[in-house]
């Protein structure tokens, strides 16, 4: 691994020094700190587009996209006037607003599956919430997720979990009583009768079954076809909630999300990221019979100081509005599915074996051991060569590209990546698998 980056970055250096004295790892989340890549993680100075600037003014094309959510590029100027018009007005009530009606209205008509919407501050609280919804309605405690799947950071779901818990080799984490993970069951994603068998073995007793529709954050695996809505059957054969968790892909792989993109209707939706626009922001949603069990209206308590945040929901709407615009979604399959194709052909090219996967505006080449490996699950993703991916990032990082520091991140293609921005990608692809080889 390298041990320092071939950049000039002087100033990150120092910030980084600085910042591993007050806070754990120097960062306020672990993936950020290139643990996984080695080297000194870049501090961002700004971004515009799909770029990011560092501290010492080096410029790069992003493809991390803060992890999902700028998808209508960085400081997009829609969503920079609807928050200065926002924050003129004040950044927080304790009040309900307008702001709120708007966003609900959008996410309720992009989703059929989906009546109200309980607005959060982060797609951990989402995906917490959305199993007390689940717990409560059912009254039973069981929840079952896929190894490899991410929901955020709560107890009941550190377990077995992707992303940084999948990098950092922490499949459950300290700090975590047995007690709360006790009740939750891990099974293959795409594997249909594994999900039956943990059903069959915990009969009555399943609460919901939680899945990334998309697994996002083992890389990039696509569903199996008929997996999702293999899934939704059982559940409702067993009397168990179908929980999606779109946070990664809610408004990401199509309008709405992956259960349209995939047709297929889940009970809960889990939502974060791309409807915040930038801003922290999660929510939960479902259809009315159930989300009126939720405290004010029903027994299920959860609430936010800063949920529904003016800001948030300004930004979000903005974001939302961009990308409903004809054609939004069509841009972004097109210059992703280029990015793709040029990524194969310098792979390639330089005879290096990678397995490409991509959906709508999500991809992730893995760096498979064998020419002709696919990579369907989580055993064939975790099964890469990842030393070899450290390699490529710093080499695409000194050619003026920033990925995802791990091999376990997807990347995130927006509106703002241009003809021009693919194409320097691919050159610096092209150089990059060949300094590999
Ligand atoms: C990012 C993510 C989360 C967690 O969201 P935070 O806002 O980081 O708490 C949950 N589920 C999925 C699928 C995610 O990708």
């Amino acid at each position: 691994m390298p041990a320092k980056n071939a950049l000039s970055i002087l100033h990150s250096e120092k910030l980084f020094a600085e910042a591993v004295k007050l806070m754990p790892g120097g960062v306020s989340s672990p993936v950020r700190a290139f643990k996984a890549v080695g080297g000194t993680p870049l501090f961002i100075k700004e971004a515009e587009g799909c770029t990011l600037t560092d501290a010492d003014g080096n410029t790069y094309i992003d493809y991390v996209a803060s992890y999902g959510p700028a998808i209508v590029g960085h400081a997009n100027e829609r969503v920079v006037a609807a928050l200065s018009k926002a924050i003129g007005r004040g950044s927080s009530y304790g009040a309900p607003t307008e702001g709120e009606i708007d966003l609900a209205e959008q996410i309720i008509s992009a989703l059929p599956s989906v009546e109200m919407v309980r607005f959060v501050n982060s797609g951990t609280e989402a995906t917490m919430s959305a199993i007390r919804l689940a717990r409560g309605a059912t009254k039973r405690d069981f929840i079952i997720k896929c190894i490899g799947g991410y929901h955020g950071h709560a107890d009941q779901l550190l377990v077995q979990a992707g992303s940084g818990a999948l990098t950092h080799g922490t499949p459950s984490s300290p700090g975590v009583p047995e007690s709360i993970t006790s009740t939750t069951l891990s099974v293959q994603y795409n594997d249909l009768d594994a999900a039956k068998k943990a059903f069959e073995v915990n009969a009555s007793n399943v609460a919901a079954f939680i899945v990334e529709p998309v697994a996002g954050n083992m890389g990039l695996v696509e569903p199996k076809e008929g997996y999702l809505q293999g899934l939704r059957d059982l559940c409702t054969q067993h009397g168990a909630m179908l929980i999606c968790d779109e946070v990664m892909t809610g408004f990401r792989v199509a309008w709405g999300g992956a259960q349209v993109r995939y047709n297929f209707k889940p009970d809960i939706t889990c939502l974060g990221k791309v409807i915040g626009g930038g801003l922290p922001v999660g929510a939960y949603a479902a259809r009315r019979e159930l989300m009126e069990q939720i405290s004010p209206s029903g027994p299920i308590y959860q609430a936010g100081t800063l949920s529904g945040n003016p800001l948030a929901m300004a930004a979000g709407i903005a974001t939302l509005e961009i990308l409903k615009e004809e054609g939004a979604y069509d841009t972004l399959e097109r210059q992703a599915a280029a990015l793709a194709d040029g990524l194969q052909a310098a792979a390639d090219k330089a005879d290096i074996p990678i397995a490409l996967n991509r959906v709508g505006s999500m991809l992730c080449p893995f760096f498979v051991k064998e020419k002709g490996q696919k990579v369907t699950n989580y055993a064939e993703a975790t099964n890469c060569d990842t030393q070899r991916f450290a390699k490529f990032f710093h080499a695409m990082l000194e050619r003026g590209v920033y990925l995802p520091p791990s091999q376990y991140e997807a990347w995130f293609v927006g509106l703002a990546h241009d003809d021009e921005a693919i194409k320097a990608t691919i050159k610096a692809a092209r150089e990059s698998f060949k300094s590999l080889a």
